[in-house]
């Protein structure tokens, strides 16, 4: 599945359509009328579009209580507070997603192909992945907060 998608986009160049990742469960499969009753409009725009909230805007950029980051679209559970650091780019940022959480596949919408990422229950996008990252992964998931619900601890 994810090979075909990988093959399919480097022979068109470009996803034809802006649209969310698959649901891996089923049973979040939901059609857009259902997931714009769902979502906020910011949200559904970035979970649904694939669209990039404006960087410095979220509450979640200060948010440094322990707790997990959940997936606002179906409330899964995606980073702990233990991976989130502060990446000066505006964007809630963590160095690694909790086990299951994500899945990932290559974007083509900058012409530089980028890891998209998004929660692997709903498919509803949350962001990218880049190579730098602090330790001990090296990896930074810049995640849109619009995307996330806090849950203290
Ligand atoms: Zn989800």
């Amino acid at each position: 599945m994810g090979a075909t998608v990988g093959i399919l986009s480097n022979t068109f160049g470009v996803r034809p359509v802006l649209a969310a990742s698959k649901a891996g469960d089923s049973a979040w499969n939901l059609s857009d009328d259902a997931w714009r009753k769902r979502l906020s409009p910011e949200a559904f725009h970035v979970l649904r579009n694939e669209g990039t909230e404006r960087p410095f805007t979220s509450p979640l950029n200060d948010e440094k209580r322990p707790g997990n980051y959940h997936c606002a679209g179906c409330d899964l559970p995606l980073f702990s507070s233990e991976a989130k650091f502060n990446s000066g780019t505006g964007w809630p940022s963590f160095f690694q997603p909790l086990e299951k959480g994500i899945a990932t596949k290559v974007d083509f919408k900058l012409i530089i192909p980028r890891t998209e990422y998004h929660c692997s229950r709903c498919g509803g996008h949350q962001g990218h992945v880049f190579n730098d990252g602090p330790r001990p992964t090296g990896k930074r998931y810049c995640n849109n907060g619009v995307a996330l619900r806090f849950q203290p601890a």
